[in-house]
């Protein structure tokens, strides 16, 4: 009678689930809420680092908009957006942050990130790399934080 034992057998095994669910009940249910408490806190952790990226992305477009393109013969015509303008760290040794890598950064860090570069705009970037021109440090960012932003100067 195979279906007879597969029965028993299927009921056998219930029953054991129930019986081991059962004596198990304080230590399933505790790491189940462990489970749920690590996956809160890292929901939590996710949405801070999201605040702080924007932040800093915001922070990041303030300044390039405010300096503009630093280029002593910049030929850009019309105002800039926020993409028109990149960061250039002066020294390249120092590039130990790019810009996706400044988002995580605190607003300390991210402050004397900035004050290693010079902002460009996207032609005079391509035209510096290409060594049409040079730059001192004379054109260097120099931003310093004010209360939760950095202000120029
Ligand atoms: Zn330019
Ligand atoms: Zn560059």
């Amino acid at each position: 009678m195979p279906y007879k034992d597969k029965d028993e057998r299927l009921s056998k095994s219930r029953a054991y689930s129930k019986a081991y669910y059962q004596k198990n009940k304080e230590r399933l249910r505790k790491k189940q809420q462990c489970y749920l408490s690590v996956r809160e806190n890292y929901a939590k952790h996710a949405a801070a680092l999201e605040r702080k990226r924007k932040r800093n992305l915001e922070e990041i477009r303030k300044v390039k908009l405010a300096y503009g393109c630093c280029s002593p013969n910049c030929c850009w015509e019309g105002d800039f957006v926020g993409c028109d303008l990149d960061l250039h760290h002066l020294d390249s040794s120092e590039k130990n942050n790019s810009v996706s890598k400044m988002t995580t950064l605190s607003m300390k860090n991210l402050c004397s990130e900035i004050n290693k570069c010079v902002v460009l705009c996207a032609v005079c970037h391509r035209r510096f790399h290409e060594k049409h021109f040079a730059l001192s440090e004379q054109s260097l960012c120099k931003v310093t934080i004010s209360g939760t932003s950095l202000i120029i100067g």
